[in-house]
């Protein structure tokens, strides 16, 4: 059902188009806990010490489609109703949505002191307590969250249950569960022994953009599998990677595996239903602890 944006709400909306560097406290719709929402200002005012208060958010999204609105925001001849660019673009005619039955209001145009206002009202990243430090504007904030690298993961030891951002899951893993890290390098080979009884090796770009990953191994009938995946929350987002995978034998003897490499919130077993793996038969590995030697290689595949 349509909101009718009134006479009294469009005067809501004009003074904080005056306020400079306004922080407030929003109220969420749903009635979830409010974020805190951070106006720049007007240019020119910027100056001026951030201001805590409560804002509608009705405010900040379209009376229409109720999506966020973003720039280029417009509104009704009339001056009183605002609406996104895909809703003033479907209303028969492009009349306004509330007022061409009765006032008259005509065609939407743009309204640039509403782009000022969804540019300038910033939030702060809902990954904050896992370390982000990002504030963004408003309707860019479901985007950046969904792709932001302290999107939390989960410890999947039995019974523990932290959740924490990449780098301090990271952490976590070395110091509570004594999971075995090594550094490596993009493109760069990195020779590691493996063995069944360790089967999980955190590989970590340290030097380079931090990126964590997890080398698994789980048994494969008589072989075992291997796989290689990135521990973040958001794999579908920001940069890719491409593995290269070997395992050696006796004689010069290898097996490889050339493939993208997943991402997962929760990484732990091999995951052999979904994940690509290499299966090393048993001919390459060596003692009753099935001793492998390998050749792992991450390299970017550039970005989503
Ligand atoms: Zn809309
Ligand atoms: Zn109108
Ligand atoms: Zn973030
Ligand atoms: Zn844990």
């Amino acid at each position: 059902m349509e909101r009718k944006c009134g006479n009294k709400k469009a005067r809501v909306e004009e003074p904080l188009l005056l306020l400079p560097n306004v922080q407030v406290k929003q109220e969420v719709p749903d009635g979830g806990e409010g974020a805190v929402v951070v106006a720049d200002g007007a240019p020119g005012n910027g100056n001026q010490a951030p201001i805590h208060g409560t804002f509608d958010p009705t405010v900040l999204h379209c009376p229409v489609c109720s999506d966020r609105l973003r720039p280029p925001v417009f509104k009704c001849a009339a001056g009183l109703h605002k609406a996104c660019i895909s809703c003033q673009g479907k209303l028969p005619g492009k009349r306004c949505h509330s007022c061409d039955h009765g006032t008259g209001g005509g065609a939407y145009v743009r309204c640039h002191l509403m782009d000022d206002v969804v540019c300038s009202f910033r939030v702060q990243c809902a990954h904050h307590q896992h370390g982000c430090t990002s504030y963004v504007a408003y309707f860019e904030a479901p985007d950046h969250e969904s792709a932001c690298p302290r999107a939390p993961c989960s410890c999947t030891e039995p019974g523990c249950g932290v959740v924490a951002s990449p780098p301090n899951l990271l952490g976590h893993l070395v110091s509570a569960h004594s999971w075995p890290v090594h550094g490596i390098r993009y493109r760069t080979d990195l020779s590691l022994g493996v063995r069944a009884s360790e089967p999980r090796v955190l590989l970590v770009t340290a030097e380079e953009d931090g990126g964590v990953f997890l080398l698994s191994l789980g048994t494969f009938g008589s072989a075992m599998a291997v796989s290689v995946v990135c521990l973040r929350a958001n794999g579908g987002a920001g940069q890719q990677y491409g593995l290269k995978l070997w395992a050696h034998g006796s004689g010069g003897r290898a097996v490889m595996l050339n493939t993208d490499v997943t991402s997962s919130a929760a990484p732990g077993n091999v995951d052999v239903d979904a994940d690509d793996f290499l299966t090393v038969p048993p001919t390459m590995m060596t003692g009753p602890d099935k001793e492998m030697v390998l050749t792992v290689c991450i390299d970017e595949a550039g970005a989503a």
